[in-house]
């Protein structure tokens, strides 16, 4: 009697113990399997600058990003366009600039491009440096066009960026703050004449 009890017991022991590594494997085959696809949305996300092979001009391109994470999740890669500068007209291209986003990375990323270009330059107006990234969260580095005004990279559209960036001038965020307020508002700006 004491012996059939005991073995009850063993027995609940064991299947508690067989449900429960059940339980946790799944759970970490689960997290695991999240992470990936997580990793796979944000590896696909943001705006690219490619060359499009049809009329070799600069495109920006955009990576099905929830695409490339369900795929990921379920374990594989899927590279496919969600959006291009010259869609609609093209939309029934061949997406053969896919092979440039794989060649090139994430230094076909605009931010990665814009962050290159404005890389040891500094504001040409008040020549503090305007290459650290960690400080441009809100405060977005902006250009100087060649007849003088200022606009921020970010208002740009993204295919224009690089023939802009060979006419433009790096300006700090203070500096194109107070220059567009200049510019909006010159009756409530006064020049002090400068004391020597
Ligand atoms: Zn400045």
């Amino acid at each position: 009697m004491m012996q059939s009890k005991w073995k009850e017991t063993h027995m609940g022991i064991a299947m508690t113990m067989f449900i429960l590594s059940l339980a946790i494997s799944a759970l970490g085959l689960a997290i695991f399997m999240s992470v990936r696809g997580l990793r796979g949305f944000l590896r696909a996300r943001g705006k690219r600058l490619v060359t499009c092979p049809e009329n070799h001009c600069v495109a920006a391109v955009e990576l099905d990003a929830k695409g490339a994470g369900l795929k990921a999740f379920r374990g594989g890669d899927y590279l496919c366009l969600q959006d291009c500068s010259r869609w609609p007209e093209k939309q029934d291209c061949a997406q053969e600039c896919l092979s440039q986003v794989e060649t090139l990375g994430k230094g076909c990323l605009v931010r990665n491009v814009v962050a290159g270009w404005y890389k040891g330059k500094v504001c040409v107006y008040c020549h503090k440096p305007v290459d650290d990234v960690a400080e441009w969260a809100g405060h977005m580095p902006a250009l100087l066009t060649p007849d003088s005004k200022t606009v921020s990279w970010a208002d740009v559209p993204a295919e224009k960026l690089p023939e802009i960036f060979a006419t433009h001038q790096p300006v700090c965020w203070s500096c194109h703050i107070a220059e567009s307020f200049r510019r909006e508002h010159p009756e409530l700006v006064t020049d002090r004449p400068a004391r020597w």
